[in-house]
């Protein structure tokens, strides 16, 4: 490999993927807008036509930000790489600690981080207080979201600096071997991370109540019981001080592991649908999904670090991406900057996986609950959240983590398409 080989590649690489992300955009909305004008048949009793468009233009709203964005993203990572920006950032803290230090390297991905995040706040902005706003589910206020944000960043320079620092470190003490030692490193952190995330974290954004609905809770306990599920509890979270939208989920691992509703979810679903949805979730965990994912992620990543601590050793991998120092901030940086460019292709086997585990649940959840309940309540899902019944096939086949609406009810149904 020589470096304007790596070059000429990544920048094909950037802007194939970019394209073929605007084409797939614009096949989902204009697959849409053909779609508009009728409520497909297995809905048409329980969305109405009002309910069906708003769905088509909230969704191609978010599409055509989402174009935005891919532009923007890419302009960013072009002008990090080939540009020069990185060296230029990267020139800019070696005045004022040792250039290859510790101090240096934490520094320079700090801010790289933070300028990331500032390019990307525009778009945040302008989907919450615009889009959302437009279509009724925002409730997050000016103040609230700049208390988040506040948040955000405290909590990331509280726990990002001394990750950072320690890779960095044990990228340098360990010699030849430090992939695996990160490795380990970063594994331990995660789970870490899962195990203080329900408790410690996630209440400095939310309010979690105990659900105290008796209606419920009795046919939940049941559920849990007939399933053999033990868990720290059911909570409530205030979702709705941010936004209409619902959801339920399971967080953290082994006895911190909770289950949670949204507010805006259960008062508009019943105790029966309630429970399905639960145990469609229950399903995720009784197959093993999560630790199937968790066990994937950790093989990729020893896989992706031995790959990074080759590639650290070659010239052509720094000049090849636009710049001249060669240090371990400067590998990792490039690293995860080129990894999404050419990680995108195996996106659709990563969703085919994920929508086959939504299969096992969902199956799980009309074995131990019920399917007619579980259909109710996607329903209900879909028409409040404003979700598109009607996605264009290649999309959804290369990015929907979960099946598309009427293909997933058939197969509850017991009769697949
Ligand atoms: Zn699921």
């Amino acid at each position: 490999m020589t470096e304007s080989l790596l070059s000429a590649v990544f920048l094909a690489a950037v802007l194939a993927t970019t394209g073929f992300k605007l084409w797939l955009a614009h096949r989902h909305g204009r697959h849409i807008l053909a779609h508009r004008g009728q409520v497909p048949r297995a809905f048409a009793e329980q969305i109405p036509l009002s309910a069906h468009q708003k769905a088509a233009d909230y969704t191609r709203a978010r599409l055509r930000l989402g174009a935005v964005d891919l532009v923007v993203n890419a302009a960013w990572i072009l002008a990090l790489t080939l540009g020069g920006g990185l060296q230029w950032l990267y020139g800019l803290w070696t005045g004022l600690a040792d250039a290859g230090s510790i101090m240096q390297g934490t520094a320079f991905l700090a801010t790289l981080t933070l300028l990331g995040a500032v390019i990307e706040l525009p778009a945040t902005l302008y989907r919450t207080f615009v889009i959302e706003a437009r279509f009724g589910f925002n409730k997050m206020t000016p103040a609230l979201f700049v208390s988040d944000t506040l948040k955000s960043l405290a909590l990331s320079a509280l726990i990002g600096l001394p990750v950072i620092a320690a890779v960095l470190w044990l990228m340098s003490a360990m010699g030849t071997h430090w992939w695996w030692a990160v490795w380990l490193f970063w594994l331990v952190f995660n789970l870490l991370v899962l195990l203080i995330w329900p408790t410690f974290i996630a209440p400095l954004f939310n309010r979690f109540t105990p659900l105290e609905d008796e209606r419920v809770r009795g046919r939940v306990d049941a559920l849990l019981a007939r399933c053999g599920f033990r868990s720290n509890g059911l909570f409530v979270m205030d979702g709705s001080r941010r936004s209409a939208h619902g959801n339920a989920y399971f967080t953290g691992f082994g006895k911190s592991k909770r289950i949670v509703f949204f507010d805006t979810l259960l008062n508009t679903l019943e105790p029966l649908e309630v429970e399905a949805v639960l145990a469609h979730e229950l399903g995720h965990f009784k197959r093993r999904h999560v630790t199937k994912r968790l066990v994937l992620m950790a093989t990729v990543m020893l896989a992706l670090l031995w790959l990074l601590s080759a590639l650290m050793h070659a010239p052509w991998f720094f000049a090849g991406l636009g710049v001249e120092a060669q240090s371990t901030a400067m590998a990792l940086a490039l690293f995860m900057i080129a990894l999404p460019v050419f990680s995108f292709p195996f996106s659709p086997l990563m969703s085919a996986w994920s929508r086959k585990h939504e299969f096992e649940a969902d199956r799980y959840a009309s074995e131990q609950s019920d399917a007619g309940a579980l259909i109710s309540a996607l329903v209900k899902l879909y028409r409040d959240n404003a979700s598109t019944l009607t996605p264009d096939p290649l999309y959804s086949r290369i990015y929907d983590s979960h099946p598309p609406a009427t293909i997933r009810i058939a197969h509850l149904q017991g009769k697949p398409l």
